[in-house]
């Protein structure tokens, strides 16, 4: 018996071919190498940034505490970050279901570092036939020099980025003088470590691999986009029976569409991929093609746009922008844009009435209850969190016991700014005024006090028999 041949023979398990894109200059080229400007500059520029004597955004998992400009957000502030992805997943589903692969296209890291890497190798090999030509030639002194400066170049990119995303995590100026003096941390080491090499190898030697095979936001991108979402597409209306003319052939009268089978839409293309076979999971969406191709078309005297954006309505009803948008406000889109409008107002409201004193008390396990000279004892340690960015001090009572005191000697209590503190304290409740209370566990509430604000926390108080 003959074993049909599985459907994913030869296209998962084949070793992948290498890809020399072609470089291209043209209107979609300009906002992508702005966009590697800006990306660049926000990502590399934020660590530096000092927002009241200490950096403006700071993830610091040693302190559990993470800094991002104003806010000071603890593990207790977990429900804002939940609400954080929550509302960045909606953007994404909204982004998607609207414009399609833009954010591949011009702004993920893998696209935005892979131009960067691109652009070291065609700086140091040559162009696409350059580039063929060494690859294909035996290996000689002049193929070492430019190979070595290639991956030296890359190399030194890659040490950079990690140290600007471990500077995320650890004061940057403090972590670039560890590093230029050799005394790194085993933790900081490891992770600028992986982190360059997770950026060498995925922008240098993945590219277009890692978005076929890795990224799962390609894989359930085609359950979001409809035949409304903005697409990059061939116009085969217009561009079919392709063939090669010259420009002063009457191309209608010989039955031709205006596609001249130049190839130059596939030479340029990061993917590899030929967008005149329709719409494909592959395409990241950069526009190369359509800069391409608008220039072919330039040079034909045919009008701009046999590849362009579109949608997959537009395309087949060759409607213009003016029809696409009509379509714009379909329901997934109401639904999508109505969810996130109420998850961020939500979360702006919840960050703008974010208390800055939070408490808990915790018993103190070890004893149930005690009896002193001064009465019937219960041990706790109380968890004060300054949130504020500047000094407090705090009072503490309870109430829900009548007749029961608070003692410690820390307080009142001085709290740096974003800083935690810990204070044990004992709750008593005289002997004359116990005899009156029934025997059992009884809710009492400590009420911590600033200046400015206060906070309670539930305990329980015990009362043995
Ligand atoms: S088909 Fe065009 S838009 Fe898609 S990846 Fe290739 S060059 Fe970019
Ligand atoms: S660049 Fe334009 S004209 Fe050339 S092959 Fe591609 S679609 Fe045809």
């Amino acid at each position: 018996m003959v074993t049909p041949p599985s459907p994913c023979a030869g296209v998962l398990y084949d070793k992948p071919v290498k890809i020399y894109p072609r470089a291209v200059r043209g209107r979609f080229d300009r906002w992508r190498r702005l966009m590697v400007g800006v990306t660049q500059l926000v990502f590399l520029g934020l660590p530096w940034l000092t927002w009241n004597g200490r950096p403006a955004i700071l993830f610091d998992l040693e302190a559990r505490r993470f800094y991002v400009f104003g806010w000071v957000l603890w593990p207790q502030d977990l429900i804002y970050l939940v609400g954080l992805l929550v509302a960045a997943a909606l953007a994404l589903f909204l982004f998607t279901a609207v414009a399609g692969r833009l954010w591949c296209g011009y702004a993920c890291p893998q696209t935005v570092y892979t131009e960067i890497f691109l652009a070291i190798e065609r700086w140091t090999e040559g162009e696409r036939q350059a580039r063929m030509r060494l690859d294909a030639a035996p290996w000689s002194l002049a193929k070492l020099a430019r190979k070595s400066a290639k991956h030296g170049l890359w190399a030194a990119l890659a040490l950079l980025t990690s140290l600007s995303f471990v500077g995320y995590f650890t004061p940057v100026r403090d972590l670039l003088h560890k590093a230029l003096t050799l005394d790194l941390g085993p933790w900081e080491t490891f992770w600028v470590a992986f982190y360059a090499v997770a950026t060498y190898g995925n922008a240098g030697w993945l590219r277009e691999q890692l978005c076929k095979t890795m990224c799962p936001y390609a894989r359930f991108q085609s359950a979001l986009i409809d035949n409304d979402s903005l697409i990059i597409a061939y116009d085969p209306q217009r561009g079919e029976p392709r063939g090669a003319r010259s420009r002063r052939m009457d191309a209608r009268g010989a039955g031709l569409g205006d596609c001249v089978d130049c190839t130059l839409c596939v030479q340029v293309c990061p993917a590899g991929i030929d967008i005149r076979n329709g719409l494909q999971n592959e395409c990241i969406g950069c526009a190369a093609c359509i800069d391409a191709c608008d220039t072919v078309m330039d040079k034909m005297g045919y009008g701009r746009g046999l590849i362009r954006y579109t949608t997959a309505r537009g395309l087949g009803l060759g409607s213009g922008w003016r029809g696409m948008l009509q379509h714009l406000w379909r329901p997934r889109v109401v639904v999508y844009a109505a969810l996130l409008a109420g998850v961020l107002a939500t979360l702006v409201v919840a960050l703008a009435q974010r208390p800055g004193l939070a408490v808990d008390a915790l018993r103190d396990r070890g004893t149930l209850a005690s009896l002193s000279a001064d009465g019937v004892e219960n041990t706790y340690q109380l968890l004060i969190t300054n949130r504020t960015e500047t000094p407090q001090r705090y009072t503490v009572q309870v109430v829900g016991l009548p007749g029961v005191r608070v003692h410690s000697t820390d307080l009142p209590l001085e709290v740096p700014p974003a800083s935690q503190v810990r204070v044990p304290v004992r709750l008593v409740l005289p002997h004359a005024l116990a005899a009156n209370v029934a025997a059992g566990s009884h809710g009492v509430s400590f009420v911590v006090r600033s200046a400015s604000e206060q906070a309670q926390a539930q305990a329980r108080f015990l009362l043995p028999h």
